[in-house]
């Protein structure tokens, strides 16, 4: 087969579709195949200039950013003679887009350190007043940008050429290994957040820790100071409230999310903020040492599920319904087979229904057609294994029973799959060379994989300098995890990576 003939496969593509859509947009490529050319590199590399004439060098590209902000995270640059540098890569179609798009008013954008344009000429930067340094692709490109589009246009994840420098150590280890790895890094991870429990139960009792450790998981990564802010105090705004409605109006008051304006357009909405004020007016002295101003808790970028006044009904109805402690004991306390566990623990927690927040978002949502429950299944899996069973497992050992604290351990590893998140995503591309969410099996190998960014990648940066981690995992491709052979040698300041690894591999030997 000569693959310089005519081609009746490639022709019927041509033809039919889409893959002409980024190519064939007007004068301009899209911003989305620029991306896609900055990602896989598709320039001459080493003929890279800004638009002022100093010569730029890429170490890596960065990674694709998929929560906002700019385009490229952590990308390593030199500029002519100078150091390296690390910070971010925003793509726009010309120098106008920076102040166009606001990124010159937004603090996300602080650590641009290269702003990548189609084309544009020396003086376009400083009218857009965006970073010193632009770099225009339109001249620098390695093939024709319609020749781009079509090569790049089937091209997601992380290039081969981007994966850490772990992948190629972590593919040769055998499945097992790998797994136990991955447990291992999970067991750490887990113990960690079973000590952190420890020594808050310690100052507070077991239970009002736990409801802390609920409450910072109900604010996501986005609110959880004041969630836990609003735990804190949970002694003084609790007391008395004989009803989920009252203590949803004591926690919108507590938390400063209590609207002191209605709507004026949403009857049911402001038929629920004057029962609340009607209950919140009462407490509000009493409690104003308490109270959280609104401006400490953040919305941008939320989704409407996981907004805060809807987490704080949720955490309503659960000290509503009363011995949440308990319920918890007897979950693990029950023969529970592994394929029920996430039910049997959603019965726990999830709330039937709410008169309010069962039909909206947020205050200002339109009443919704359907019911939507206060809990998805996804939460109960990160509530499972962030909470509830380092919570138990750390009383069970504490108080010496080990065949609660084995159950526990058991249902860990047991766990089903957490939701995928863009740091899962990321990781499994960079450090196992696997875009598919299933190579990760159940909720514990995510925990490890995530425990070994934290200890590694975070700790490095995108072209991965001084990170022992592939040197430690080829210490093991062969053979057993053994503690003396994968031993480096580290230099000082890296003793907490050495703890970490020691406890990795002693826990699989
Ligand atoms: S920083 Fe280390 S652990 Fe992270 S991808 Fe690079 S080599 Fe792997």
């Amino acid at each position: 087969m000569d693959f310089r003939a005519d081609n009746f496969y490639a022709a019927w593509r041509e033809r039919s579709r889409a893959v002409l859509a980024l190519h064939e947009a007007g004068p301009m490529p899209p911003e989305k195949l620029l991306q896609a050319v900055w990602q896989h590199q598709r320039v001459h590399r080493g003929g890279l200039k800004t638009l002022d004439g100093k010569p730029v060098r890429v170490l890596h590209p960065g990674f694709a950013s998929v929560e906002g902000g700019p385009d490229f995270r952590g990308a390593v640059l030199q500029f002519g003679e100078a150091a390296p540098v690390a910070g971010d890569v925003e793509i726009d179609l010309q120098p106008g887009g920076w102040r166009a798009h606001g990124h010159d008013q937004n603090p996300a954008f602080k650590n641009v350190i290269l702003h990548v344009i189609w084309n544009g000429s020396p003086g376009a930067r400083s009218k857009a007043q965006g970073p010193e340094t632009v770099l225009a692709l339109e001249n620098v490109l390695d093939a024709p940008i319609g020749e781009l589009a079509r090569a790049l246009e089937n091209e997601s994840g992380l290039p081969e050429a981007l994966r850490g420098k772990c992948c190629a150590p972590l593919r040769e280890l055998a499945p097992e290994q790998l797994a136990g790895l991955l447990r291992s890094a999970a067991k750490v991870r887990f113990q960690n957040k079973a000590a952190a429990i420890l020594a808050r139960a310690k100052h507070c009792g077991w239970e009002q820790a736990l409801w802390e450790n609920l409450f910072r998981a109900l604010g996501y990564k986005h609110n959880v100071w004041p969630m836990l802010g609003v735990a804190e105090t949970k002694s003084r705004w609790a007391p008395g409230a004989d009803s989920a409605f009252a203590l949803q109006a004591r926690m919108l008051g507590v938390s400063g999310l209590l609207p002191v304006e209605l709507t004026r357009s949403q009857k049911n909405t402001d038929t629920f903020l004057r029962r609340a004020w009607d209950c919140w007016w009462r407490d509000r002295d009493a409690l104003a040492d308490c109270t959280l101003p609104r401006t400490v808790w953040k919305f941008h970028g939320l989704r409407p599920a996981n907004h805060p006044q809807r987490r704080l009904a949720l955490a309503a109805h659960w000290l509503a319904a009363g011995n949440l402690a308990g319920k918890i004991e007897g979950w693990i306390a029950a023969e529970i087979p592994d394929q029920a566990l996430l039910d049997s623990l959603q019965q726990i927690f999830q709330v039937k229904q709410d008169e309010f927040w069962s039909w909206h978002w947020t205050f200002q949502s339109a009443s919704m057609t359907k019911p939507q429950p206060l809990l998805g299944e996804a939460r109960i899996t990160d509530l499972a294994v962030n909470v509830v069973l380092p919570w138990l497992w750390t009383r069970a050992n504490e108080g010496g029973s080990d065949r609660i604290r084995r159950e526990v351990e058991r249902r860990f590893l047991a766990w089903p799959s957490a939701e995928d998140n863009s740091v899962l995503k990321l990781a499994r591309q960079r450090l196992l060379g696997a875009a598919n969410a299933r190579s990760l099996k159940g909720a514990a190998q995510q925990q490890g994989l995530m425990q070994i960014v934290r200890d590694f990648c975070e700790h490095s940066n995108a072209v991965c300098a001084d990170c022992q981690f592939p040197e430690l995992v080829r210490g093991c491709v062969g053979g057993e995890f053994k503690p003396e052979p994968v031993r480096v040698k580290l230099e000082p300041g890296k003793s907490k990576s050495e703890r970490v690894l020691n406890d990795i591999i002693s826990a699989v030997v």
